[in-house]
This record gives C-alpha cells, sequence and structure tokens, in this order.
C-alpha cells in the first residue's frame, strides 16, 4: 500500500486545485518558509478523517478553507482528494485503488467518500484503521510530536502499537457494544417495573 496522489482544492494556501503525483518509497517537500510544505501534511491528515482543529494548526475547523489573500477572495470551500495504492489488499475493500475525499463547506458541513461513493466519516476512519492508518493519527508526526511520543506513559505507548496492529477500532467496538447492552439492561429493568405494576 502506499499513497498515489493528493490534490487539493480551496484547502488552506492551495486556493487553485494542485494535483501532487506520489512514488512509492520517500517523498520530500522542499520550498521557502510558509509556502505551505505543513499545509501538505495537514491536507493528508485531514482527507484521513482528522477533527481537532488544532492537530491541524487552526483555531476552528474551517481555517482549512482557503481564507483570501489581497489578490484572491476567499473560497466558500475546501476539498482533498487522496488516492491509494491497495494492489496488496492491505485496506479491506475490494479495489486495487482507492480515492478517499473530504469536501467541507462554510457552513460547517463536511462531506466524505470513498470512491465516489458517499460515506461517513466513520466509514473512513474503519476502512484506514484496518491498515494501522487509526483515528489518532499517529502516522503523522507533527513538528516537535517526537519527544511527547518517546516521553509518553507505558499505557500511551500502548495505544500507539494497538493502533498500529488495528486492535483499537476493535476496543472501541467493543466499548460501543458495551454501552448498548447498558442501555438494553437498563431498559429490561424498566420493562420489568412497568409489568409488575400491570399485575
Ligand atoms: P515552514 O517552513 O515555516 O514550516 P511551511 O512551508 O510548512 O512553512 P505552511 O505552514 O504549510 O508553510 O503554510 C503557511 C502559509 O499558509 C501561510 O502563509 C498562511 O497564511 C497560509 N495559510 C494557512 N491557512 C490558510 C488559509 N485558510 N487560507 C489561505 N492561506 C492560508
Amino acid at each position: 500500500m502506499h499513497l498515489k496522489s493528493l490534490t487539493l482544492r480551496g484547502f488552506k494556501s492551495f486556493a487553485s486545485a494542485t494535483h501532487l503525483q506520489l512514488e512509492p518509497g520517500i517523498t520530500c517537500v522542499v520550498g521557502p518558509n510558509g509556502s505551505g510544505k505543513s499545509n501538505v501534511v495537514d491536507a493528508l491528515a485531514w482527507v484521513m478523517g482528522e477533527q481537532g482543529a488544532k492537530s491541524l494548526r487552526g483555531g476552528k475547523m474551517e481555517d482549512v478553507i482557503f481564507a483570501g489573500t489581497s489578490g484572491r477572495a476567499p473560497l466558500g470551500r475546501a476539498e482533498v482528494v487522496l488516492t491509494i495504492d491497495n494492489s496488496d489488499g492491505a485496506l479491506p475493500i475490494d479495489y486495487a485503488e482507492v480515492t478517499i475525499s473530504r469536501t467541507m463547506f462554510r457552513n460547517g458541513g463536511s462531506e466524505y467518500a470513498i470512491n465516489g461513493s458517499s460515506c461517513r466519516l466513520l466509514d473512513v476512519q474503519e476502512l484506514l484503521s484496518d491498515s494501522g492508518i487509526g483515528r489518532e493519527m499517529h502516522v503523522i508526526v507533527g513538528q516537535g510530536q517526537l519527544d511527547s511520543v518517546l516521553q509518553a506513559s507505558p499505557e500511551d505507548r500502548r495505544g500507539f502499537i494497538e493502533e498500529a496492529a488495528g486492535v483499537l477500532k476493535h476496543r472501541k467496538r467493543k466499548e460501543k457494544a458495551l454501552r448498548k447492552l447498558d442501555a438494553t439492561e437498563g431498559n429490561l429493568t424498566r420493562l420489568q417495573d412497568l409489568l409488575a405494576e400491570i399485575r
């Protein structure tokens, strides 16, 4: 599995459609300070479902939409499309190439699609988490974050390993199932009370 391409439209400083073709192996992005190198990494995190404005170095989520410059008006939407080569089947989907897209409008609405079909954020997260790219995004290590990984507590470190191994998804599902069981047990108790009152 490798990232094949990334297309940005109206995302941060990339007002015009910008297509980046990526080859297997190491890719380096070089450019002067403030030219948008980190914005490319932010776009990658964002299209994979990142939900924290802070993780994207903004104050609020809509800060990812091109805010305008002296010569160009602000835009109303941001879109990022990521194409992943899945010829080794690392992603649990029956396609040799997987395209994930995310669009956000200034009114706050967000849309996701996998291979052109609309989907939920959860679908994107679940698709990626099987390949070790989890919702916590530890595959992206930002400037200055390396120290916090090295100094993490044993529990947090276990979390990183669990996420990379794809265990986190099952833990979350288990938590969700336990919450549903709890709610059902509550409903049953209430039902028994009602039945006792009727008798
Ligand atoms: P450095 O080498 O200093 O880390 P960089 O190449 O990583 O810089 P970025 O941080 O990616 O640069 O880009 C910063 C630029 O992106 C700034 O000029 C900022 O004004 C611009 N920018 C960020 N968000 C938006 C937005 N929503 N609309 C327009 N421009 C934006």
